[in-house]
């Protein structure tokens, strides 16, 4: 169905030779991948919430191992005030720096979120506020990074502000938007970028964590991974752990094309767009 040219499996600095490319597509399936450089999988791995367990270790690993991470930032949390020119150095080194609001507002009506304030509580949002802090959370990224074009991920998951889907308004915002899934699989034939999955990493092992990676090269899709804290903070994954799904990912360059969303998404939507599915 997908018949990305030689070109497109190209675009980045390695080419596979063409006999390389038929044995990765035969060894996954019929379905025809894709991804750059006869990849069968993308890989996005994505942190919440501007923790220092990012900047402390996360980001130290990724970078020993050359492989880009997007870090959905909110723009009040204390790493933004103290620790500024880490971010910009990090989004220096090829890391996407995404949009997760300032204030990180969530529904306060769902069960156990007797931690969110009044001030953060999304249902007293009006959809007019929500807009007005993405927005500004984009100018305060692009400061930072320079970036014109950002992805977001949706604080706790909500997608309502005030009662109203927040969906249409961010469409003119953001290139995609992330949410959490069971197996963090986004479909390749799927045009829907405001609804990317993502597999939550939290408390997992490197051989649990690698299982899911190794599941989406059947269907070639678009797997992303959500982590909080990597160890240390909060919803944790350890250090290990982490470092394993990594190494394992750096180790099968012939498997998986490790991405930022904002380079995964503009690459499917590409492919999608060449295909004649009509994306965005
Ligand atoms: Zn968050």
């Amino acid at each position: 169905m997908y018949k990305p040219s030689m070109l497109k499996r190209c675009f980045t600095a390695i080419c596979f030779s063409p006999v390389l490319l038929a044995g990765a597509t035969e060894a996954a399936g019929d379905t025809e991948s894709p991804w750059p450089n006869g990849a069968e999988v993308a890989v996005v791995l994505t942190y919440d919430d501007a923790l220092d367990s990012h900047l402390d270790v996360a980001i130290p690993q990724l970078d020993k191992l050359e492989l880009p991470g997007t870090f959905y930032l909110s723009g009040a949390r204390p790493s933004m005030r103290i620790r500024l020119d880490d971010w910009r150095r990090a989004a220096e080194r090829g890391h996407e720096l995404g949009n997760h609001m300032l204030y990180h507002p969530c529904r306060k009506s769902v069960a156990n979120r007797g931690w969110v304030k009044p001030w953060q509580d999304l249902d007293n949002y009006t959809l007019d506020q929500f807009v007005e802090e993405a927005k500004t959370t984009n100018s305060m990224l692009q400061a930072i990074d320079g970036e014109t074009q950002r992805t977001f991920a949706y604080p706790c998951g909500d997608m309502q502000a005030g009662g109203k889907d927040v969906v249409p308004a961010l469409q003119a915002l953001v290139t995609g938007a992330r949410l959490f899934s069971a197996d963090g699989q986004h479909k390749v034939d799927n045009p829907d970028f405001y609804r990317v999955a993502s597999f939550d990493g939290a408390e997992k092992s490197g051989a649990q964590l690698i299982s899911v990676a190794e599941a989406a090269r059947e269907n070639h899709s678009l797997v992303s991974f959500m982590f909080h804290g990597v160890g240390g903070d909060y919803i944790t994954v350890s250090e290990d752990a982490h470092r394993q799904l990594l190494e394992y990912l750096a180790a099968n360059p012939d498997h998986y094309w490790v991405a930022t969303m904002r380079e995964a998404v503009a690459h499917l939507k590409g492919v999608q767009g060449g295909a004649g599915s009509g994306s965005r």
